[in-house]
Protein backbone atom coordinates (compact mmCIF):
# COMPACT_ATOMS: atom_id res chain seq x y z
CA UNK A 1 0.00 0.00 0.00
CA UNK A 2 1.54 3.62 -0.76
CA UNK A 3 0.38 5.58 2.19
CA UNK A 4 2.00 8.73 2.64
CA UNK A 5 5.62 8.42 2.77
CA UNK A 6 5.89 4.86 2.17
CA UNK A 7 7.28 3.85 -0.69
CA UNK A 8 5.61 0.43 -3.15
CA UNK A 9 7.16 -1.22 -6.30
CA UNK A 10 5.98 -2.92 -8.51
CA UNK A 11 8.14 -5.41 -10.08
CA UNK A 12 7.02 -6.91 -13.78
CA UNK A 13 7.84 -5.94 -17.90
CA UNK A 14 6.67 -2.29 -18.51
CA UNK A 15 5.34 -0.83 -21.46
CA UNK A 16 4.26 2.89 -21.56
CA UNK A 17 4.20 5.66 -24.18
CA UNK A 18 5.93 8.67 -24.63
CA UNK A 19 4.90 10.14 -28.05
CA UNK A 20 2.49 8.59 -31.12
CA UNK A 21 3.63 5.47 -32.67
CA UNK A 22 1.53 6.36 -35.65
CA UNK A 23 3.88 9.69 -35.92
CA UNK A 24 7.08 8.46 -34.62
CA UNK A 25 7.19 4.68 -34.59
CA UNK A 26 9.82 2.67 -32.09
CA UNK A 27 10.13 6.07 -30.51
CA UNK A 28 6.80 6.15 -28.87
CA UNK A 29 7.06 3.30 -26.99
CA UNK A 30 9.14 2.33 -23.62
CA UNK A 31 9.85 -1.35 -22.93
CA UNK A 32 11.69 -2.89 -19.96
CA UNK A 33 12.01 -6.50 -19.65
CA UNK A 34 12.71 -6.97 -15.79
CA UNK A 35 11.38 -3.86 -14.94
CA UNK A 36 10.46 -1.53 -12.03
CA UNK A 37 8.17 1.05 -11.34
CA UNK A 38 8.71 3.23 -8.37
CA UNK A 39 5.85 4.47 -6.52
CA UNK A 40 5.45 7.01 -3.94
CA UNK A 41 2.50 8.94 -1.97
CA UNK A 42 0.55 7.50 -4.74
CA UNK A 43 2.59 8.96 -7.71
CA UNK A 44 5.12 7.38 -10.25
CA UNK A 45 8.91 8.35 -8.69
CA UNK A 46 10.79 5.82 -11.47
CA UNK A 47 10.29 3.68 -14.24
CA UNK A 48 12.97 1.31 -15.24
CA UNK A 49 15.37 -1.10 -15.24
CA UNK A 50 14.76 -4.00 -12.32
CA UNK A 51 18.52 -4.05 -11.55
CA UNK A 52 19.23 -0.55 -11.14
CA UNK A 53 16.36 0.36 -9.24
CA UNK A 54 16.22 -1.69 -6.95
CA UNK A 55 19.03 -0.79 -5.07
CA UNK A 56 17.71 2.51 -4.96
CA UNK A 57 15.03 1.89 -3.25
CA UNK A 58 14.88 2.61 1.05
CA UNK A 59 14.46 0.29 3.31
CA UNK A 60 11.41 -1.12 3.68
CA UNK A 61 9.61 -0.11 0.67
CA UNK A 62 7.02 -3.21 0.01
CA UNK A 63 7.75 -4.93 -3.31
CA UNK A 64 5.04 -6.34 -5.29
CA UNK A 65 6.66 -9.38 -7.94
CA UNK A 66 4.28 -9.37 -11.22
CA UNK A 67 6.90 -11.29 -13.38
CA UNK A 68 5.63 -12.27 -15.94
CA UNK A 69 3.03 -10.32 -16.72
CA UNK A 70 3.06 -6.69 -18.24
CA UNK A 71 2.25 -3.14 -16.48
CA UNK A 72 0.98 -0.31 -18.35
CA UNK A 73 -1.19 2.96 -17.20
CA UNK A 74 -4.25 2.47 -16.68
CA UNK A 75 -6.69 2.73 -19.21
CA UNK A 76 -8.58 5.54 -19.91
CA UNK A 77 -12.28 5.17 -22.02
CA UNK A 78 -13.76 9.00 -23.17
CA UNK A 79 -17.26 8.14 -23.32
CA UNK A 80 -19.43 6.21 -21.46
CA UNK A 81 -22.80 6.44 -20.13
CA UNK A 82 -23.58 5.23 -16.39
CA UNK A 83 -27.13 4.96 -16.92
CA UNK A 84 -27.05 2.18 -19.69
CA UNK A 85 -25.59 -0.64 -17.73
CA UNK A 86 -28.54 -2.84 -17.84
CA UNK A 87 -29.56 -1.27 -21.32
CA UNK A 88 -26.22 -3.12 -23.09
CA UNK A 89 -27.56 -5.49 -25.50
CA UNK A 90 -30.87 -4.57 -26.44
CA UNK A 91 -32.46 -5.89 -30.07
CA UNK A 92 -32.73 -4.62 -32.93
CA UNK A 93 -32.56 -0.91 -32.84
CA UNK A 94 -30.86 2.29 -34.63
CA UNK A 95 -30.22 5.03 -32.64
CA UNK A 96 -33.25 6.75 -32.05
CA UNK A 97 -35.41 4.10 -31.85
CA UNK A 98 -32.71 2.52 -29.52
CA UNK A 99 -32.42 5.59 -27.08
CA UNK A 100 -37.11 5.77 -27.07
CA UNK A 101 -37.08 2.10 -26.43
CA UNK A 102 -34.53 0.91 -24.34
CA UNK A 103 -32.99 4.05 -22.95
CA UNK A 104 -35.64 6.63 -21.79
CA UNK A 105 -37.30 3.84 -20.15
CA UNK A 106 -34.18 2.48 -17.63
CA UNK A 107 -32.93 5.72 -17.53
CA UNK A 108 -35.82 6.80 -15.68
CA UNK A 109 -35.75 4.76 -12.81
CA UNK A 110 -32.43 6.49 -12.08
CA UNK A 111 -34.92 9.17 -10.56
CA UNK A 112 -34.49 6.65 -7.51
CA UNK A 113 -31.45 8.00 -4.94
CA UNK A 114 -30.48 3.60 -4.24
CA UNK A 115 -31.04 3.13 -8.43
CA UNK A 116 -28.46 5.69 -9.28
CA UNK A 117 -26.20 4.34 -6.31
CA UNK A 118 -26.37 0.71 -7.44
CA UNK A 119 -25.34 1.94 -11.29
CA UNK A 120 -22.95 4.17 -10.20
CA UNK A 121 -20.75 1.59 -7.94
CA UNK A 122 -21.48 -1.45 -10.50
CA UNK A 123 -20.03 0.84 -13.51
CA UNK A 124 -16.81 2.24 -11.25
CA UNK A 125 -16.27 -1.27 -10.47
CA UNK A 126 -16.36 -3.28 -13.44
CA UNK A 127 -14.12 -0.02 -15.18
CA UNK A 128 -11.52 -0.97 -12.34
CA UNK A 129 -11.71 -5.25 -13.44
CA UNK A 130 -11.39 -3.97 -17.19
CA UNK A 131 -8.33 -2.22 -16.33
CA UNK A 132 -9.62 1.41 -16.87
CA UNK A 133 -8.63 3.79 -14.27
CA UNK A 134 -10.21 7.11 -16.11
CA UNK A 135 -13.72 7.49 -17.92
CA UNK A 136 -15.94 10.86 -19.39
CA UNK A 137 -19.23 9.55 -17.70
CA UNK A 138 -22.61 10.44 -18.60
CA UNK A 139 -25.02 10.20 -15.76
CA UNK A 140 -28.98 10.55 -16.19
CA UNK A 141 -30.79 14.17 -16.14
CA UNK A 142 -31.25 13.91 -12.54
CA UNK A 143 -28.82 15.88 -10.62
CA UNK A 144 -28.74 12.90 -7.89
CA UNK A 145 -27.34 10.31 -10.48
CA UNK A 146 -24.37 12.07 -11.25
CA UNK A 147 -23.81 12.92 -6.92
CA UNK A 148 -24.33 9.71 -6.48
CA UNK A 149 -21.60 8.76 -9.52
CA UNK A 150 -18.89 11.70 -7.83
CA UNK A 151 -19.45 10.05 -4.31
CA UNK A 152 -18.96 6.64 -5.56
CA UNK A 153 -16.04 8.28 -7.41
CA UNK A 154 -14.55 9.88 -4.59
CA UNK A 155 -14.71 7.09 -2.28
CA UNK A 156 -12.72 5.41 -5.19
CA UNK A 157 -10.19 8.19 -5.25
CA UNK A 158 -10.81 7.11 -9.33
CA UNK A 159 -9.84 10.02 -11.40
CA UNK A 160 -13.30 10.66 -13.20
CA UNK A 161 -14.80 12.69 -15.64
CA UNK A 162 -18.73 13.34 -15.10
CA UNK A 163 -21.81 15.41 -15.61
CA UNK A 164 -26.01 15.44 -15.08
CA UNK A 165 -27.06 14.71 -18.81
CA UNK A 166 -28.99 18.19 -19.67
CA UNK A 167 -31.99 17.67 -21.77
CA UNK A 168 -35.24 19.55 -22.47
CA UNK A 169 -36.72 18.24 -25.17
CA UNK A 170 -37.43 15.05 -27.60
CA UNK A 171 -37.29 12.91 -24.09
CA UNK A 172 -40.02 11.41 -21.69
CA UNK A 173 -41.25 14.28 -19.46
CA UNK A 174 -39.71 11.92 -16.72
CA UNK A 175 -36.10 12.52 -17.91
CA UNK A 176 -36.31 16.33 -18.90
CA UNK A 177 -35.19 19.59 -17.08
CA UNK A 178 -35.21 22.81 -17.90
CA UNK A 179 -33.09 25.40 -19.66
CA UNK A 180 -32.61 27.03 -16.25
CA UNK A 181 -33.04 24.31 -13.99
CA UNK A 182 -30.29 22.35 -16.08
CA UNK A 183 -28.17 25.44 -15.65
CA UNK A 184 -28.65 25.40 -12.06
CA UNK A 185 -28.19 21.71 -11.49
CA UNK A 186 -24.83 21.70 -13.23
CA UNK A 187 -23.86 25.27 -11.66
CA UNK A 188 -24.05 23.31 -8.26
CA UNK A 189 -22.58 19.82 -8.86
CA UNK A 190 -19.04 21.98 -10.98
CA UNK A 191 -18.96 23.98 -7.73
CA UNK A 192 -19.15 21.07 -5.35
CA UNK A 193 -16.96 18.40 -7.59
CA UNK A 194 -15.50 19.66 -10.00
CA UNK A 195 -11.36 19.61 -8.14
CA UNK A 196 -12.60 18.16 -5.34
CA UNK A 197 -10.20 14.96 -4.90
CA UNK A 198 -9.78 13.85 -8.44
CA UNK A 199 -13.11 14.50 -9.90
CA UNK A 200 -13.67 16.69 -12.59
CA UNK A 201 -16.82 18.08 -14.08
CA UNK A 202 -18.39 18.20 -17.84
CA UNK A 203 -20.93 20.11 -18.98
CA UNK A 204 -23.31 17.29 -21.02
CA UNK A 205 -26.12 18.56 -23.36
CA UNK A 206 -26.86 15.23 -24.26
CA UNK A 207 -26.68 16.12 -28.30
CA UNK A 208 -28.88 18.97 -30.19
CA UNK A 209 -31.72 17.07 -30.56
CA UNK A 210 -32.50 16.89 -27.12
CA UNK A 211 -31.55 20.80 -26.23
CA UNK A 212 -33.52 23.96 -26.92
CA UNK A 213 -31.69 26.58 -28.08
CA UNK A 214 -32.43 28.09 -24.31
CA UNK A 215 -30.66 25.26 -23.23
CA UNK A 216 -27.58 25.38 -25.93
CA UNK A 217 -27.39 29.16 -24.24
CA UNK A 218 -27.20 27.62 -21.00
CA UNK A 219 -24.56 25.14 -21.18
CA UNK A 220 -22.86 28.24 -23.28
CA UNK A 221 -23.15 30.19 -20.15
CA UNK A 222 -21.64 27.34 -17.89
CA UNK A 223 -18.98 26.90 -20.62
CA UNK A 224 -17.92 30.46 -20.06
CA UNK A 225 -18.25 30.83 -16.56
CA UNK A 226 -16.51 27.63 -15.87
CA UNK A 227 -13.90 27.11 -18.88
CA UNK A 228 -11.65 24.43 -17.21
CA UNK A 229 -14.60 21.76 -16.99
CA UNK A 230 -15.10 19.61 -20.28
CA UNK A 231 -18.04 19.60 -22.47
CA UNK A 232 -19.37 16.13 -23.76
CA UNK A 233 -22.36 15.61 -26.38
CA UNK A 234 -22.70 13.45 -29.79
CA UNK A 235 -22.71 14.74 -32.85
CA UNK A 236 -23.28 12.84 -36.33
CA UNK A 237 -23.64 9.32 -35.54
CA UNK A 238 -26.81 8.38 -37.15
CA UNK A 239 -28.22 9.97 -40.55
CA UNK A 240 -31.87 9.94 -39.03
CA UNK A 241 -30.44 11.53 -35.89
CA UNK A 242 -28.64 14.20 -38.78
CA UNK A 243 -31.55 15.09 -40.10
CA UNK A 244 -33.43 15.77 -37.29
CA UNK A 245 -30.53 17.77 -35.39
CA UNK A 246 -30.64 19.95 -38.86
CA UNK A 247 -34.37 20.30 -38.88
CA UNK A 248 -34.16 21.59 -35.11
CA UNK A 249 -31.83 23.85 -35.91
CA UNK A 250 -32.35 25.57 -39.63
CA UNK A 251 -30.12 28.20 -39.39
CA UNK A 252 -26.56 26.16 -38.59
CA UNK A 253 -24.38 25.75 -41.04
CA UNK A 254 -24.23 21.80 -39.78
CA UNK A 255 -24.58 20.19 -37.11
CA UNK A 256 -21.00 21.19 -35.99
CA UNK A 257 -22.17 24.67 -36.60
CA UNK A 258 -25.06 24.23 -34.06
CA UNK A 259 -22.42 23.84 -31.30
CA UNK A 260 -19.95 26.03 -32.55
CA UNK A 261 -23.01 28.52 -32.38
CA UNK A 262 -22.97 28.21 -28.71
CA UNK A 263 -19.86 27.98 -27.83
CA UNK A 264 -19.47 24.19 -26.73
CA UNK A 265 -17.07 23.15 -30.03
CA UNK A 266 -13.80 23.89 -27.68
CA UNK A 267 -10.78 22.38 -26.75
CA UNK A 268 -12.32 20.92 -23.57
CA UNK A 269 -15.20 19.35 -26.25
CA UNK A 270 -15.57 15.92 -26.41
CA UNK A 271 -18.11 14.32 -29.23
CA UNK A 272 -18.89 11.34 -29.09
CA UNK A 273 -19.19 9.56 -33.18
CA UNK A 274 -18.04 11.79 -35.84
CA UNK A 275 -19.28 9.16 -38.36
CA UNK A 276 -20.71 11.39 -40.67
CA UNK A 277 -18.43 14.55 -40.96
CA UNK A 278 -18.92 17.02 -44.02
CA UNK A 279 -15.15 18.42 -45.08
CA UNK A 280 -16.54 22.16 -43.39
CA UNK A 281 -17.01 20.21 -39.75
CA UNK A 282 -13.74 18.37 -39.93
CA UNK A 283 -11.93 21.66 -40.64
CA UNK A 284 -14.71 23.27 -37.81
CA UNK A 285 -13.38 20.55 -35.49
CA UNK A 286 -9.30 21.48 -36.32
CA UNK A 287 -10.16 24.89 -36.03
CA UNK A 288 -11.57 24.73 -32.70
CA UNK A 289 -9.21 21.98 -31.17
CA UNK A 290 -12.34 19.81 -30.54
CA UNK A 291 -12.17 15.90 -29.86
CA UNK A 292 -13.66 13.61 -32.17
CA UNK A 293 -14.78 10.23 -29.76
CA UNK A 294 -14.51 6.92 -32.06
CA UNK A 295 -16.58 4.21 -30.30
CA UNK A 296 -16.47 1.10 -32.14
CA UNK A 297 -18.25 -1.29 -30.65
CA UNK A 298 -21.38 1.19 -30.44
CA UNK A 299 -21.06 2.07 -34.03
CA UNK A 300 -21.24 -1.57 -34.68
CA UNK A 301 -23.86 -2.53 -32.78
CA UNK A 302 -26.15 0.15 -33.36
CA UNK A 303 -25.32 0.25 -36.96
CA UNK A 304 -24.51 3.31 -37.48
CA UNK A 305 -21.20 3.57 -39.75
CA UNK A 306 -17.48 3.58 -39.73
CA UNK A 307 -15.55 6.11 -38.37
CA UNK A 308 -12.93 7.35 -40.70
CA UNK A 309 -9.37 7.79 -38.22
CA UNK A 310 -6.91 8.27 -41.42
CA UNK A 311 -9.67 11.53 -42.28
CA UNK A 312 -9.45 13.05 -38.83
CA UNK A 313 -5.46 12.55 -38.76
CA UNK A 314 -5.11 14.53 -42.05
CA UNK A 315 -7.40 16.93 -40.96
CA UNK A 316 -5.79 17.35 -37.83
CA UNK A 317 -8.71 16.57 -35.69
CA UNK A 318 -7.55 14.97 -32.14
CA UNK A 319 -9.37 11.67 -31.50
CA UNK A 320 -10.00 9.83 -28.56
CA UNK A 321 -11.50 6.28 -28.16
CA UNK A 322 -13.97 5.10 -26.12
CA UNK A 323 -16.48 1.91 -25.32
CA UNK A 324 -19.42 4.32 -25.55
CA UNK A 325 -21.58 1.46 -23.20
CA UNK A 326 -24.46 0.82 -23.28
CA UNK A 327 -24.80 1.21 -26.85
CA UNK A 328 -21.42 -0.36 -26.75
CA UNK A 329 -21.12 -3.84 -25.65
CA UNK A 330 -17.77 -4.29 -23.72
CA UNK A 331 -16.43 -2.49 -20.91
CA UNK A 332 -13.24 -3.52 -22.14
CA UNK A 333 -10.66 -1.29 -23.94
CA UNK A 334 -8.68 -3.98 -25.72
CA UNK A 335 -11.74 -5.38 -26.50
CA UNK A 336 -12.66 -1.87 -28.31
CA UNK A 337 -9.68 -1.60 -29.92
CA UNK A 338 -10.37 -4.63 -31.33
CA UNK A 339 -13.10 -3.82 -32.69
CA UNK A 340 -11.62 -0.37 -33.87
CA UNK A 341 -8.82 -2.54 -36.28
CA UNK A 342 -11.60 -4.07 -37.90
CA UNK A 343 -13.64 -0.76 -38.67
CA UNK A 344 -10.11 0.26 -40.03
CA UNK A 345 -9.52 -2.42 -41.83
CA UNK A 346 -12.97 -2.05 -43.62
CA UNK A 347 -11.57 1.34 -45.07
CA UNK A 348 -8.37 -0.07 -45.83
CA UNK A 349 -6.60 2.04 -43.04
CA UNK A 350 -4.86 0.39 -40.44
CA UNK A 351 -3.78 0.25 -36.75
CA UNK A 352 -0.99 -2.18 -35.16
CA UNK A 353 -0.76 -3.09 -31.72
CA UNK A 354 1.57 -0.53 -30.45
CA UNK A 355 -0.87 2.04 -32.12
CA UNK A 356 -3.74 0.58 -30.08
CA UNK A 357 -2.23 0.53 -26.79
CA UNK A 358 -1.18 3.71 -27.33
CA UNK A 359 -4.47 5.31 -28.02
CA UNK A 360 -6.07 3.80 -25.01
CA UNK A 361 -3.23 5.62 -23.01
CA UNK A 362 -1.59 8.57 -23.60
CA UNK A 363 -3.27 8.79 -26.67
CA UNK A 364 -6.47 9.59 -24.99
CA UNK A 365 -4.95 11.56 -22.44
CA UNK A 366 -3.08 13.69 -24.33
CA UNK A 367 -6.43 14.04 -26.53
CA UNK A 368 -8.40 15.01 -23.01
CA UNK A 369 -5.61 17.48 -21.88
CA UNK A 370 -5.21 14.95 -19.03
CA UNK A 371 -1.26 14.03 -20.16
CA UNK A 372 0.65 16.18 -17.54
CA UNK A 373 -1.74 13.80 -14.79
CA UNK A 374 -2.02 10.30 -16.02
CA UNK A 375 -1.29 7.85 -19.07
CA UNK A 376 2.13 7.37 -18.63
CA UNK A 377 5.00 6.17 -16.37
CA UNK A 378 6.59 9.58 -16.80
CA UNK A 379 7.96 10.78 -12.58
CA UNK A 380 5.29 12.87 -11.09
CA UNK A 381 2.15 11.16 -13.02
CA UNK A 382 -0.65 9.67 -10.89
CA UNK A 383 0.21 6.11 -10.04
CA UNK A 384 -2.76 4.61 -12.23
CA UNK A 385 -2.27 0.92 -13.72
CA UNK A 386 -3.09 -2.09 -14.97
CA UNK A 387 -1.49 -5.57 -14.68
CA UNK A 388 -2.15 -7.57 -17.85
CA UNK A 389 -1.56 -11.25 -18.03
CA UNK A 390 -1.34 -11.73 -22.01
CA UNK A 391 -1.62 -15.52 -21.69
CA UNK A 392 -4.85 -15.29 -19.42
CA UNK A 393 -7.35 -17.28 -21.46
CA UNK A 394 -6.24 -20.90 -23.07
CA UNK A 395 -6.55 -19.53 -26.64
CA UNK A 396 -3.97 -17.07 -25.96
CA UNK A 397 -1.46 -19.02 -24.43
CA UNK A 398 -1.80 -21.15 -27.29
CA UNK A 399 -1.60 -18.42 -29.79
CA UNK A 400 1.64 -16.97 -27.83
CA UNK A 401 3.67 -20.34 -28.82
CA UNK A 402 3.85 -18.81 -31.69
CA UNK A 403 4.63 -14.98 -31.60
CA UNK A 404 8.38 -13.79 -32.77
CA UNK A 405 8.34 -10.17 -31.07
CA UNK A 406 6.58 -7.80 -29.10
CA UNK A 407 4.67 -6.39 -31.91
CA UNK A 408 2.88 -9.92 -32.61
CA UNK A 409 2.33 -10.55 -28.49
CA UNK A 410 0.66 -6.85 -28.47
CA UNK A 411 -1.40 -7.59 -31.21
CA UNK A 412 -2.82 -10.61 -29.81
CA UNK A 413 -3.36 -8.96 -26.46
CA UNK A 414 -5.03 -6.19 -28.49
CA UNK A 415 -6.91 -8.57 -30.89
CA UNK A 416 -8.36 -11.59 -28.28
CA UNK A 417 -7.60 -9.68 -24.82
CA UNK A 418 -10.19 -7.73 -22.93
CA UNK A 419 -11.17 -7.93 -18.88
CA UNK A 420 -9.89 -11.20 -18.52
CA UNK A 421 -6.26 -10.36 -19.04
CA UNK A 422 -6.37 -7.95 -15.96
CA UNK A 423 -4.48 -9.56 -13.02
CA UNK A 424 -4.52 -6.78 -11.38
CA UNK A 425 -5.57 -2.46 -11.15
CA UNK A 426 -3.95 0.09 -8.90
CA UNK A 427 -5.47 3.62 -8.20
CA UNK A 428 -2.87 6.18 -6.84
CA UNK A 429 -1.00 3.20 -5.87
CA UNK A 430 -3.47 1.61 -4.31
CA UNK A 431 -4.32 -1.85 -5.41
CA UNK A 432 -8.19 -1.83 -6.12
CA UNK A 433 -9.04 -4.78 -8.35
CA UNK A 434 -6.92 -8.27 -8.63
CA UNK A 435 -8.34 -11.03 -10.35
CA UNK A 436 -8.64 -14.37 -8.06
CA UNK A 437 -6.44 -16.45 -10.52
CA UNK A 438 -3.09 -13.78 -10.22
ZN1 LIG B 1 -23.00 8.04 -26.07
Amino acid sequence: MSKDGATLALRGRLLWFVGDPHEIGEAAHRYVEDGLLVIENGLIRAAGEAKELLPTLPGGAAITDHRPHLIMPGFIDAHIHMPQTQVVASYGAQLMEWLNKYTFVEEQKLAQQGHAQKLSAFLLDELLASGTTTAAVYCSVHKGSAEAFFVESHRRNTRMIAGKVMMDRNAPPALTDTAESGYADSKDLIGRWHGKGRQLYAITPRFAVTSTPEQMAASQRLVEEHPDCFVQTHINENRAEIAFARELYPDAADYAGIYEDYGLLGKKSLLGHCIHMTKREWRAFAAHGAVAVFCPTSNLFLGSGLFDWDRARREGVKVAVATDIGGGTSYSMLRTMAEAYKILQLQGQSLSAFEALHAITLGNTVALGLDHLIGSFEPGREADIVVLDPAATRAMAHRLETVRDLAEEFFVLVTLGDERNVAATYVAGELVSACSTN
